[in-house]
């Protein structure tokens, strides 16, 4: 099963986790040159990685820990957000199910490292817990049928959100809210989506301060993976590494009563299970 890692910047193939981090490949070392070190060239090229995943790397191995893991995708040209893509979601915020994907952006200077501190500089930051998907040689006008197929590899991701900014004009504009500095943590690795068992239907969490928050199967989505990147690529191009985060299912803070909303000290644990785990640390700066 192929799990692509940015390791200290460095594209790197996971061989094995533990709680702490796990071993990897350097892709650069481990194919003697022929793969690039930068993991954003690996997208276009990941086809080929697959292959070199499936021979022996074992005298390759080098350990990592879960903090030297950085964004796997670190510079996207393109990161999507995906809102209001699950029923219960859309229900508790009094939304109108849609029937066009709510597309917003996440700008790229917001990308954090998967386990990164998010600092809280506002009093309505929010959590939600998503299904990233990253795109792989990426194009224009793909059909749904062959949606999986341009993605690359699936992760956890949070979207971190500030309310207040989200809805500060009218009629609303999601992107600034959603890319505040640090609010787009993803990873920790990325799996290759080719072998993901059951990857419509996967089990996702997130617990803020060891309290589940949110829980859902993301077979509950409205627009699926490979309908959303039919839809996003009948628009504009999808390019190798672009992120897309699916959307988030309810139980977000701003939506309970009274409203919650993270607070410096706060601990997200974010997980989809097979997929790993992310842990981020709130700050006061
Ligand atoms: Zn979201």
């Amino acid at each position: 099963m192929m799990r692509f890692a940015s390791v200290r910047g460095r594209a790197s193939l996971v061989l094995s986790t533990n709680a702490v981090g796990g071993v990897a490949a350097d892709l650069e070392r481990a194919s003697k040159g022929r793969f690039s070190a930068d993991p954003m060239l690996a997208y276009g090229r990941w086809h080929d990685i697959r292959d070199l995943a499936a021979s022996d790397l074992d005298s390759f191995g080098e350990p990592f820990t879960n903090d030297q893991l950085f964004a796997p995708s670190p510079r996207p040209a393109q990161i999507f957000g995906i809102g209001l893509n699950y029923r219960e979601h859309a229900n508790e915020t009094g939304a109108p199910i849609p029937d066009t994907p709510l597309t917003f952006t996440k700008f790229a200077s917001s990308v954090n490292t998967p386990n990164g501190d998010v600092a809280i500089t506002v009093p309505t930051a929010d959590w939600e817990v998503e299904l990233v998907a990253v795109i792989g040689k990426g194009g224009r006008d793909i059909a749904e049928a062959d949606g999986w197929d341009a993605v690359a590899g699936l992760c956890v991701g949070q979207d971190i959100s500030d309310r207040l900014l989200q809805r500060a004009t009218q009629p609303p504009q999601f992107s600034l809210g959603k890319s505040r500095r640090g609010y787009s943590p993803f990873g920790p690795w990325l799996t290759d989506a080719r072998v993901v068992a059951d990857r419509d239907a996967l089990t996702m969490h997130c617990q803020r301060n060891g309290v589940e928050v949110q829980r859902t199967s993301t077979d509950d989505m409205i627009f699926s993976v490979p309908q959303l990147v039919s839809y996003l690529s009948g628009i504009v191009e999808l390019l190798p590494g672009d992120v897309i985060y699916t959307g988030t299912p309810s139980g977000v803070g701003g939506a309970r009563k009274p409203p919650q909303f993270l607070a410096p000290g706060d601990v997200l644990v974010s997980t989809i299970d097979g997929l790993g785990s992310i842990t981020n640390r709130c700050t006061s700066n």
